[in-house]
């Protein structure tokens, strides 16, 4: 097949700012948290956009917007692509909306151009993949692999609200989780375009790249309690701070994650009671260990429980774990690389292949159908940040290999 349909590059361009508008009123950055008043109005926008572009929009039980392109052979297994739309807090305009819009740009030039494919298409904003409010992501897509529990609508938000009262407020009924679920058989493949959010395609000069393997996180909340203190009264040897125990931990886990090649990260921190001349009786912190191989993650995890135990005997303080997310590293479909691949050379893209870093929905996707990744150049890497951007011209033409691999696949 010779693909000569084009995206059109001013129109997706301005979808991404419009969208990137929404939740950047008040501060810098982009803050669309999940099921927030900001990610209501912008899942409002990407419906409309999906409507506009002559897609049959549907919302599923977890809140999953789904547009669809009827393929000629109803029956066959359906192409689906597509990202997420919530942010971090102070998120960019660019992770997760390029993925999303730049389906939705792809698939309409295809329904415009008039060309009959037999795989419908769908495009899929997933439900809350960041994790930012509630603690734990990838919830659109888990509930879609069938690996969404029932426990996750108890958690809550840092003003107290479960996941089922956000569900509620956002229409959703959170009894009816379960029919999102898809079968493995309405599906013939996933493919996401994201932005790589890491600097190798920048150091490559490359605009896209084919992700091979994803990284899986494990993330941790662990609470250290020891005993406040007065500051001045208390001699050293007879304190128990349990931010020094965490400090501890903190360069012990930069330690682990060298050692096993891997990648780990105290992100999140909080020390009570928080005076100046109080010893920090608790110390709550959050850890992210990621790794594309499970066993070596699995190393790196008990070496750091190891180390908590270790610490909290040496310091006499007293260490509870509790594991937040654990999502197994994966691999790209080498038939979906492929598709990619000829794709990036019938356009002429330079073109390499590459690791993530980062957890997408795609890894949960994995689980359900073959999954394939194409990224967009970073600039400096940066990302979940008000200054993560990616070049005009990087976007389109990902959002062009985008298109060809879709047609590949759906024809
Ligand atoms: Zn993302």
């Amino acid at each position: 097949m010779v693909i000569t349909c084009q995206i059109n590059q001013q129109r997706l361009w301005n979808t991404l700012l419009e969208l990137g508008e929404i939740g950047a009123l008040l501060e810098e950055g982009t803050t669309r948290l999940s099921l927030s008043v900001e990610d209501l109005k912008a899942r409002q926008y990407v419906i409309n956009l999906m409507k506009e572009a002559g897609l049959k929009v549907r919302i599923d039980a977890v809140g999953n917007i789904i547009g669809k392109l009827e393929g000629t052979v109803k029956q066959a297994p359906i192409v689906l692509t597509g990202s997420h739309i919530d942010t971090v807090f102070q998120g960019g305009i660019f992770d997760g909306a390029l993925g999303v819009l730049g389906a939705i740009e792809a698939v309409r030039s295809i329904k415009e151009s008039g060309f009959q494919l037999k795989h419908s298409i769908e495009v899929v904003s997933f439900t809350d993949e960041e994790g930012t409010r509630f603690g734990t992501g990838y919830i659109g897509s888990k509930a879609m692999a069938g690996e969404l529990d029932e426990a996750t609508f108890l958690l809550t938000d840092a003003n107290g609200m479960t996941y089922a009262e956000a569900f509620l407020q956002a229409q959703l009924d959170p009894r009816l989780y379960k029919q999102a679920k898809r079968e493995r058989e309405e599906l013939k493949a996933y493919v996401e375009l994201h932005i790589e959010q890491g600097k190798v395609l920048e150091e490559h000069q490359l605009p896209v790249g084919i992700v091979t393997d994803i990284q899986g996180p494990i993330w941790l909340d662990v609470v250290v309690k020891g005993h406040a203190d007065h500051a001045g009264a208390t001699p050293m040897y007879m304190r128990k701070d349990a931010a020094l125990a965490m400090a501890e931990l903190m360069l012990d886990i930069e330690k682990i994650a060298k050692m096993y090649d891997g990648v780990g990260t105290v992100g999140k921190v909080n020390i009570e009671p928080g005076g100046v001349n109080i010893i920090p009786g608790l110390a709550a912190f959050s850890v992210d260990l990621r790794h594309i191989n499970k066993e070596s993650r699995t190393k790196m995890m008990n070496e750091v429980y190891e180390a908590i135990n270790r610490i909290c005997q040496k310091r006499d303080v007293h260490a509870e774990m509790d594991m937040k997310k654990a999502v197994d590293p994966t691999s790209c479909q080498v038939e979906v690389i492929e598709v990619i691949e000829e794709s990036c050379k019938e356009l002429d893209v330079p073109t390499m292949r590459l690791q993530c870093g980062a957890g997408h929905d795609s890894l949960i996707m994995a689980k359900l159908t073959k999954m394939g990744m194409i990224f967009v150049r970073s600039k400096e890497g940066i990302s979940h940040n008000p200054k993560e951007w990616s070049d005009y011209e990087d976007c389109m033409i990902g959002t062009q290999v985008l298109l060809n691999t879709l047609m590949r696949l759906a024809e």
